[in-house]
């Protein structure tokens, strides 16, 4: 199969036991937005740009002041546009819950987008924002869920479209109800990744790169199958 003639249909939907996923979209340099349900307790996963509209479309207002934890893979804009409406959101809607944001150490830009809010709104929002920065690969107990963070390789393209420069970037493995969902975020072919995709329940692995391409920064759609393949199920995104 060639990137060309595979284009992933949104919303993609994964459910078993109490245990969903909904991806909303994954496009490379534009969003991506993944709620993520176990139980009764709902979690975002790289809200890009357009997460506000999605979670409105799917949820009533209190459905969506109930979200806690968010999980930030890296800092692209296209995983991380819609954190500054969703503070916004909450705090006009009087959220009272803890917002707990889990994001890899040294990703600046949730640091920057959290110091600016607390900035231009300081004194007057209604919740607390927890920032969890992530500098290892320790598994957290998550309300009812398990999470496990993992280290990927991702870099971004300096201005000259050659330079790479690493960037920090996160991998998580969520479990519930004897399940896991492994999201691999943006990533180039990496050992953490194999070893987290395979005997997944359901893996979502990004196939950011033409076949003909092999740049280090995302995986091709041959490479992406391969890993996907490892797991139960998987869903292929973020596909150019
Ligand atoms: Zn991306
Ligand atoms: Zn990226």
């Amino acid at each position: 199969m060639k990137t060309k003639d595979y284009k992933p249909k949104y919303p993609l939907i994964w459910n078993k036991k109490d245990f969903s996923i909904k991806i909303f979209c994954s496009i490379p340099n534009i969003a991506t937005g993944i709620l993520l349900k176990a139980g009764d307790a709902l979690s975002l996963i790289d809200p890009g740009d357009g997460i506000l509209r999605d979670l409105n479309k799917e949820l009533n207002p209190s459905e969506i002041l109930s979200i806690t934890d968010i999980f930030i893979s890296h800092g692209h804009h296209d995983h991380i546009g819609g954190v500054w409406s969703l503070l916004t959101y909450f705090k006009v809607m009087n959220k009272k819950s803890d917002l707990n944001i889990y994001f890899p150490k040294g990703c600046i830009e949730i640091v920057s987008i959290y110091k600016a809010f607390r900035n231009v709104y300081s004194g007057t929002v209604s919740y607390n924002v927890l920032l969890k920065e992530i500098d290892n690969e320790k598994k957290y107990a998550i309300r009812k869920m398990k999470v496990k963070p993992f280290f990927v390789d991702h870099s971004e393209l300096a201005s000259d479209g050659v330079t790479k420069t690493k960037i920090p970037s996160l991998g998580f493995k969520f479990f519930y109800n004897g399940l896991s969902i492994c999201y691999g975020g943006d990533t180039a072919l990496c050992d953490s990744l194999l070893k987290m995709t395979k005997d997944s329940d359901l893996a979502i692995i990004e196939a950011g790169n033409k076949d003909d391409e092999n740049d280090g920064i995302h995986l091709t759609l041959k490479e992406a199958i391969a890993i996907g393949s490892s797991a139960k199920e998987y869903f292929l995104v973020h596909v150019p």
